[in-house]
């Protein structure tokens, strides 16, 4: 199966869903992660850092572009790319040296940085449900399909 569908009624829901995927990431990914201001993404995200072993707060990194995180197992960069005026920007940045070998990336706002960025293993689409949330989970390579596969909201 290449997407699967998650109901996220609360906030405490998609912090879970960023857990538990967090916990299945075995090697290098790319998350892409799309919905309107509000959607919940970063929500997302916080839950998803925290459970590979952050502390601290998780803020998307709207002005900055990237927040990066030494995590003990992994290097996670997260990437808000909704003020990349220029996609150019991506490259003076230095975007590429961030996909390296023990680095998981999570983009919100990826379509501003079509064709600079290394194409995802996921796409995570969180929709407005009135108050509650819905989040479309997408697989694009046979990585992606593992993951997905295990992906379970506890
Ligand atoms: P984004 O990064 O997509 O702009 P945030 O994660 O920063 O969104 O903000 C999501 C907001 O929506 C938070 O204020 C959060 O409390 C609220 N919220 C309500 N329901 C949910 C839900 N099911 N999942 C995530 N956030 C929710
Ligand atoms: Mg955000």
């Amino acid at each position: 199966m290449s997407t699967k569908q998650f109901a996220l009624p609360d906030e405490q829901a998609t912090i879970e869903l960023g857990t538990s995927l967090a916990g299945l990431c075995s090697q290098q990914t790319t998350i892409y992660l799309h919905g309107d201001l509000g959607a919940g993404k970063t929500t997302f995200s916080r839950g998803f850092v925290r459970a590979l072993g952050h502390q601290g707060n998780v803020k998307s990194p709207t002005y900055t572009l990237v927040e990066p995180y030494q995590l003990d197992q992994w290097q996670v960069y997260h990437f808000d790319l909704y003020r990349l005026a220029d996609p150019e920007e991506l490259e003076f940045m230095g975007i590429r040296d961030y996909f390296t070998p023990d680095a998981i990336c999570l983009v919100e706002w990826p379509e501003k940085g079509t064709g600079l960025l290394p194409e995802a293993d996921l796409d995570i689409t969180i929709r407005y449900n009135g108050e509650q949330r819905i989040a479309l989970v997408a697989a694009n390579n046979q990585y992606g399909i593992s993951l997905l596969d295990q992906l379970e909201l506890c």
